[in-house]
């Protein structure tokens, strides 16, 4: 039986997005069982976590069976079958497992899991979507956006910001972003500050608002 430690997760579905995670934790020290109905899957992850079982996740009885009940943090990360998902967290709720992460295909998919007690949804293929549009422009350097709409992106410093302290160029009250970090060169990133100057050349992390923080990128 796996130890419940508050460290440890449950990961259901070790396809490529749940077991990319069960992966990541272990490399993060954290404890893992793994669920996952197919055998070969089964096998493939039995020396990397710490425990692996083959079952079927959308019974509660099978996964309460498996100590699931005692573990305080899930991921399931089922997508393609949607009923399979559906069923995975329902029985996780169940369970009372209180912190249920899981992953959706679609938006009408993510509404499913979050009315029945899914506390995260996570739509990994629509997010590295729009990441991914972001840098193929090349306006970005790296972009992420927060589900309330903010955003922190990697960007050039525009060329009106050349040459000036932060606080001359007033890039806050001309675009509404907040520059975060300045890099030039192979220099390490130093936290931005007022008299912080801005050369050709250099590299910002700006946050704001996804709106806000795409139309400073579109500058450069
Ligand atoms: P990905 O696109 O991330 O690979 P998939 O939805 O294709 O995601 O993979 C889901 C994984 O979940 C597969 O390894 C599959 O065997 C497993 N799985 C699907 N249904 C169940 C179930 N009812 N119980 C346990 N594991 C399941």
């Amino acid at each position: 039986q796996t130890s419940s430690s508050s460290d440890s997760v449950v990961v259901i579905g070790l396809g490529r997005f749940g077991g990319s995670v069960a992966d990541s934790l272990v490399r993060l020290g954290h404890e893992v069982l793994g669920i996952d109905e197919n055998a070969e899957v089964v096998q493939k992850w039995a020396d990397t976590l710490t425990h692996v079982v083959q079952a079927d996740s959308t019974s509660s009885e099978v996964l309460r069976q498996l100590g699931v009940g005692e573990f305080r943090r899930a991921v399931v990360g089922i997508g393609t079958d949607i009923e399979a998902s559906v069923l995975s967290v329902l029985a996780l709720e169940e369970l009372g497992v209180r912190d249920i992460w899981a992953k959706a295909i679609s938006y009408k998919h993510g509404r499913i899991l979050e009315r029945i007690g899914a506390h995260h949804v996570v739509y990994p293929e629509a997010a590295m979507g729009e990441r991914v549009a972001h840098l193929v422009t090349g306006k970005m350097i790296d972009f992420i956006a927060f589900d309330d709409g903010f955003a922190i992106a990697k960007t050039q410093a525009p060329k009106e910001a050349w040459g000036a302290t932060l606080s001359e160029s007033a890039l806050r009250s001309k675009y509404g972003v907040t520059v975060v970090g300045v890099k030039r060169g192979r220099a390490d990133f130093t936290y931005a500050q007022a008299g912080t100057i801005v050369e050709a050349g250099d590299i910002l992390i700006v946050s704001g608002t996804t709106e806000q923080v795409e139309r400073f990128a579109a500058l450069t």
